[in-house]
């Protein structure tokens, strides 16, 4: 296999693979070493191979023994996680072992299977994020997955069958209408509390609402994408002005105050 060989078959098992692994797929272990010295792969341990545009976590996880999941793996695709991520989730199957190594910030999920390196499929990470960081941050996290597209219903089956039955009802609540995090998050609580909420509506004169409560109600929630700016603002006063020439009661909350000061925002509704 040549050098670039290599790296495509690097790339082919999601940007991390062991030497064993290479091996098999027929190269040899001069072929890894010229692959190494043409630096179309790079080795940041021994007994595991990289290409240059790995990402940093899919690395780290690999120094420690196992591949990204949980929490990391679904913010380096793009899905809205709840909280930091800092740290860098690891999966070492049922008995794998952690290993050393410098600047290490790795949280380690030990669950049934034989880890590997690279990532996990992303069902298997949003069941983890349930266990690791709770219902709240699994519900927005999988809303999110739903909402880009990431998550077809086969997908979504396998998530529930990996979850403890008392928590299926998360994923039976869950819609893919959800843009943002923040709305699963209110939805989610709303829901706790009783209170059930229509998303997504649109009102004439005022356009898409997040959510209409009792029909009378609108209740906005303020991403942390999409708010700045004097346009928006300006928007925003236009909308709420109209909704409430029209009768309605406008509720306009932003990341600070749904994920800090909750219940401010509960009282207020
Ligand atoms: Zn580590
Ligand atoms: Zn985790």
């Amino acid at each position: 296999m040549t050098p670039d060989d290599i790296a495509a078959a690097i790339r082919h098992a999601g940007g991390c693979a062991r030497t064993s692994t290479l091996l098999n797929s027929g190269a040899t272990e001069e072929n890894l070493l010229s692959a190494r010295r043409a630096e179309t792969v790079l080795r940041p341990r021994k007994g595991i191979y990289v290409v240059p545009e790995t990402p940093e976590p899919v690395v780290e996880a690999a120094l420690h023994g196992g591949a990204l999941t949980c929490a990391s793996l679904l913010y380096l695709r793009g899905i809205w996680v709840l909280d930091g991520h800092d740290d860098v989730h690891v999966w070492l199957g049922s008995r794998g072992r952690a290993r050393p190594h410098d600047g290490c910030r790795c949280v380690a999920h030990w669950s049934s299977g034989s880890g590997g390196v690279g990532a996990v499929p992303l069902h298997m990470a949003l069941a983890q994020i349930l266990s690791c960081r709770g219902d709240e941050a699994f519900f927005a996290a999988f809303e999110s997955a739903w909402n880009k597209g990431m998550l077809g219903a086969e997908d979504r089956q396998a998530v529930r069958s990996r979850i403890p039955a008392r928590k299926r009802w998360l994923v039976d609540f869950a819609h893919g209408e959800s843009d943002s995090g923040l709305e699963s998050l209110v939805r989610l609580r709303l829901h706790l509390l009783g209170i059930r909420v229509e998303a997504q509506v649109w009102i004439d004169d005022v356009g898409l609402v997040d959510f209409l409560i009792d029909g009378c109600i609108i209740l906005e929630i303020d991403g942390r994408e999409n708010h700045d700016g004097p346009s928006k603002r300006h928007k925003d006063l236009r909308r709420d002005a109209a909704a409430a020439a029209r009768g309605y009661t406008a509720l306009r909350f932003d990341y600070a105050l749904v994920t800090y000061d909750w219940p401010v925002v509960e009282a207020a509704i």
